[in-house]
């Protein structure tokens, strides 16, 4: 990469995906059928051995699909994090169920345990945490408090492929676990969801929402969505499996030297016994960040996100949720966070680039 604009994210599709996506489509058959079949074991096998997954057109309708297998529904609430992309509080706002926003702790930016265990009701069915930026969220505490009130656990692993936390992955410890294959996420399928679970009963109720409620043809047990995911995009998925360790890896090795190098912003901590995947890479720049975001991409060509500048019980579709609520680490994440590139794209010279700009920049500010 190295002259020029450095961005933020940057989908790695080659030559092996464009050629999968050619048998497919030599096939003739495009829709549902034995690539999505092929790519959900696949995937089951690489990242959460031992359970089963269920393939769907996107993030969104996965989180959507799990909820309503786990019968959520009107009447219950689902008790989730405000800092978060949208989808997290849409998908239980679609279900009927009331999204019932807790903060974050400042570490990770992840469920606040303390918080959650105080929001319980008699009407919680369950909690879902995110594993945000490619951290895991705090399992062994939520999985204590779950059990303990007796309400289920769900996961928006959107982020996360490939995390783990005491050895366990993520996608594993909840009723469901989602994986979005959107192209800016750690692997792609163009667009595309993975819904890992434990329970068979469950999985057989999502394969059922995603096809119009049936099994049989013309014989529809609920009344389901189309969310089927196609045999092009499952194709693109199986070859990004094949890779998606390596740029791990790189993500990985790119973090460490953002960690060894940065100087002046706040670097992100991994919590002891968690594996991080670095979706993102977020510091926190306490002092005026959008102007620390557009100088970095106008004096030093360098592209960031703000992952999330509004979040979710502050946004006009999911406020009516919310009224009165105070988030104060929520917020104050809102307004500091910063994401930097870390993707597998950068070599040695853009990371060099990286450091010097933000440290500059870090400096004049302080
Ligand atoms: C991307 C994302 C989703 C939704 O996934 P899509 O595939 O875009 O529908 C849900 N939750 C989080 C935290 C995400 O980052």
């Amino acid at each position: 990469m190295s002259d020029g604009f450095i961005p933020a994210a940057k989908p790695l599709i080659g030559e092996d995906e464009r050629a999968a996506v050619d048998r497919v489509l030599a096939s003739g058959m495009v829709a549902q059928g034995p690539e999505v079949a092929a790519f959900e074991s696949e995937f089951a096998e690489h990242f959460t051995p031992g359970r089963e997954v269920v393939a769907v057109n996107s993030g969104t309708s996965g989180l959507h699909v799990g909820l309503l297998a786990a019968g959520v529904g009107p009447g219950d609430e689902v008790i989730v994090p405000s800092f978060t992309f949208a989808a997290t509080g849409n998908s239980v706002a679609l279900t009927g169920a009331v999204p019932v926003f807790v903060d974050i702790e400042p570490e990770q930016f992840s469920l606040d345990p303390v918080a959650v265990e105080a929001a319980i009701t008699p009407r919680t069915k369950g909690i879902m945490p995110v594993h945000l930026y490619g951290h895991p969220a705090h399992m062994r505490e939520l999985s204590a408090i779950a059990d303990k009130h007796g309400v289920l656990l769900f996961e928006d692993a959107a982020q996360a492929h490939g995390a783990a936390l005491d050895g366990t992955p993520v996608g594993a410890f909840g009723a469901f676990g989602m994986f979005s294959l959107y192209p800016t996420k750690n692997m792609t399928s163009g667009e595309g969801g993975m819904i890992s679970f434990g329970d068979p009963e469950l999985v057989r109720r999502a394969r059922l929402l995603r096809n119009q409620g049936m099994q049989t043809q013309y014989q529809n047990e609920l009344v389901g969505f189309n969310y089927r995911m196609t045999d092009i995009h499952a194709a693109i998925g199986r070859v990004q499996l094949g890779k998606v360790d390596a740029w791990t890896r790189q993500r990985q090795g790119n973090a460490a030297f953002l960690d060894a190098h940065l100087a002046g912003v706040v670097t992100p901590p991994v919590a002891e016994g968690a594996v991080h995947v670095y979706h993102q890479y977020t510091v926190r720049v306490p002092e005026d960040r959008d102007g620390f975001v557009q100088a970095l991409k106008e004096e030093y060509q360098v592209g960031s996100g703000v992952y999330y500048p509004v979040p979710n019980h502050r946004l006009p579709s999911l406020a009516a949720y919310a009224k009165d609520l105070e988030l104060p680490e929520t917020e104050r994440a809102a307004a500091e966070v910063v994401s930097l590139p870390v993707h597998p794209s950068l070599d040695e010279q853009d990371l060099e680039r990286i450091v010097s700009a933000v440290n500059a920049l870090a400096k004049a500010g302080a």
